[in-house]
């Protein structure tokens, strides 16, 4: 089964407002295992909807309207889609009367009448939050579903009264996995997997670069739950082969998440010494609920002054190699890890940039140093991204040396 979606308002086409009731529809439709091949827009313009309409009947099985269903004059999604298909319209009394109905104590206005207007042979979707019906149109084997466009009242319609009409053409269903990876760029994991895309069926495999991470997202096809999990796991196995050291989650947690749990689990004390990151990592860690089991505390040493008052990094250190360097990482980590009831003490100092690089230290260049009571292990990273970029980058690589 292929859908269209077909989002109705001059105010899409303006920027005015976001087309989220698109991004629901494909969502909705995809777990329903109906492919959404194309999603268009189109203003309240009678003859273009119309226009849209025809075109739609020639490449989609299922069409889905959102908006243009209101009493005003600009308003005529139900117009066009009855002249696309050749069908009259009806006043129903019944939904006369539920509008009148829901303007309780005021008048309707006569404007609303239109909205009482039923396309011959439709079936009626009721509007639980709104005057404006939603229809259900059967015609020469093409479905056609008209839904309004305010969200609040599309979704519930939708969810309530559509779903189970569509779920009665549809026996598939979609699944979706998202594999979250960190420490690998997006060019170089798409060649470690380069055979996997290329053959790609079913489950499909995307991948998806941001916050200087990479998720690939795996979604099958089958007629059960059970067939969908197993094509994915497959699929997992195979990725696993490839790129397994990488991958952090399977189930689309954060690296936070995972450090989280992975802390928890073992009772282990964490602290943060924060040069460049100035926070933004125990941030990250606070920002998951019951960090207090981990998280024990954190120094910001941003200046070189805090850096020896608070983590005891020697002035000779500072003065020999520089605030960016592996000797005052090592020192920053070792100064909080001595000084508190920590198992585990991470510090970062570098370059956030735009401005700071000298010639032999350029923007991007970070220093991670990871510092137990037995042994310490340092990082350098060099990244090449905006100030904000490259703080968030620090903080994934901290997190990417803790799991390790
Ligand atoms: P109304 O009775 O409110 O006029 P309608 O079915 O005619 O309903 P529209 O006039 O197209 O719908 O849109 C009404 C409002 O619904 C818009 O101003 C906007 O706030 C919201 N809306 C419409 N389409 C979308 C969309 N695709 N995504 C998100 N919001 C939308
Ligand atoms: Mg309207």
């Amino acid at each position: 089964m292929k859908a269209e979606i077909i989002s109705v308002g001059t105010e899409l086409l303006l920027g005015n407002i976001l087309n989220t009731n698109a991004k629901f529809l494909s969502e909705k439709l995809a777990e329903m295992g109906i492919d959404v091949y194309y999603q268009t827009t189109v203003g309240d313009n009678e003859n273009r909807i119309l226009e849209t309409t025809i075109n739609a009947l020639k490449r989609a099985d299922i069409l889905i309207f959102s908006g243009g269903l209101g009493p005003t004059e600009d308003d005529c999604t139900k117009e066009a889609v009855c002249r696309a298909i050749n069908k009259k319209m009806y006043l129903d009394e019944k939904i006369l009367k539920s509008i009148n109905d829901f303007f309780i104590d005021r008048i309707m206005p006569e404007s609303n009448k239109k909205q009482a207007y039923v396309p011959e042979g439709s079936r009626i979707l009721n509007n639980d939050f709104g005057t404006a019906p939603g229809f259900y149109i059967e015609e020469d084997k093409k479905i056609l579903v008209l839904l309004p466009g305010p969200p609040v009242e599309l979704i519930p319609m939708f969810n309530n009264y559509a779903i189970p009409m569509l779920k009665l053409q549809s026996n598939l269903i979609i699944k979706s996995r998202i594999i979250r990876t960190i420490g690998v760029g997006e060019s170089l994991l798409e060649e470690k997997i380069a055979d996997l895309i290329h053959e790609q069926t079913n489950p499909t495999l995307a991948t998806y670069a941001g916050r200087g991470q990479v998720d690939i997202r795996l979604t099958a096809k089958a007629s059960s739950i059970e067939a969908a999990n197993e094509l994915l796991n497959t699929m997992q196995i195979e990725l696993d082969k490839r790129i397994k050291e990488y991958i952090y989650s399977y189930n689309n947690e954060t690296i936070e998440e995972v450090i989280f749990k992975m802390l928890n689990e073992r009772k282990l004390k964490i602290g943060f010494c924060e040069s460049c990151t100035a926070g933004l990592i125990t941030s990250r860690i606070a920002s998951i609920p019951g960090a207090s089991r981990v998280l024990e505390r954190s120094y910001i040493t941003y200046s070189n002054l805090s850096k020896i008052e608070e983590a005891n990094v020697s002035q000779e250190t500072l003065n020999n190699y520089g605030a960016v360097s592996e000797e005052t990482a090592v020192e920053m980590a070792k100064g909080l890890l001595n000084n508190s009831p920590i198992d585990i003490s991470v510090s970062v100092t570098g370059i956030a940039g735009p401005s700071g690089e000298t010639k032999d230290k350029t923007v991007g260049l970070a220093y991670i140093c990871l510092a137990t009571k037995e042994r310490h292990i340092v990082i350098k990273n060099n990244f090449n991204g905006s100030r904000e970029t490259n703080r968030q980058r620090f903080a994934n690589s901290a997190f990417n040396l803790i799991r390790k």
